[in-house]
């Protein structure tokens, strides 16, 4: 096992619901620990970016006005496993197939307003967490 960062992300749904600290508690509860976090409006531009692996799906434009909808808490989780780990905490990608006792099984409306957006390898994680955040403003 090893210390890694991974980034998360807390989306429109779940802000709009005021759950930002209800899925802090999943992740704290879990030993990840975060190390950066914060709360932003992203732009059509920055949507459209960080979803690029995503631009030929068909659901790609629907996503980035969903996620363009209302504010976004953008956070780096530090702890074991941090990446893996935090996919299991999330739950499957539809909270109807996520396992009792995720995120995404909690609190998760549907395919598309899921609640939260978590890293998916090293490579990923290291590339999204320089997308939003500077290393001055991760404090491990
Ligand atoms: P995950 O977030 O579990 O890694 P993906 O990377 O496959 O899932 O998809 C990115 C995001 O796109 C999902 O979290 C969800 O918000 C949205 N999405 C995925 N599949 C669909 C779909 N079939 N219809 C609408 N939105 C989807
Ligand atoms: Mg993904």
């Amino acid at each position: 096992m090893t210390v890694e960062r991974t980034l998360s992300i807390i989306k429109p749904d779940a802000t709009h619901r005021n759950l930002t600290g209800k899925i802090n508690a999943f992740f704290e509860d879990a030993d990840l620990r975060i190390i950066a976090q914060k709360r932003l409006l992203l732009t059509r531009q920055q949507a459209e970016a960080f979803y690029a692996v995503h631009a030929e799906r068909s659901f790609y434009g629907e996503l980035c006005n969903y996620m363009t909808s209302g504010p976004v808490v953008v956070q780096v989780l530090q702890g074991e496993d941090a990446i893996a780990r935090n996919r299991q905490i999330m739950g499957a990608t539809n909270p109807a197939n996520a396992d009792e006792g995720t995120i995404r099984k909690e609190v998760g409306v549907n395919v598309q307003e899921n609640s939260v957006h978590g890293s998916d390898s090293p490579e990923n994680a290291a590339k999204e967490i320089a997308f939003f955040f500077s290393e001055t403003e991760i404090v491990g």
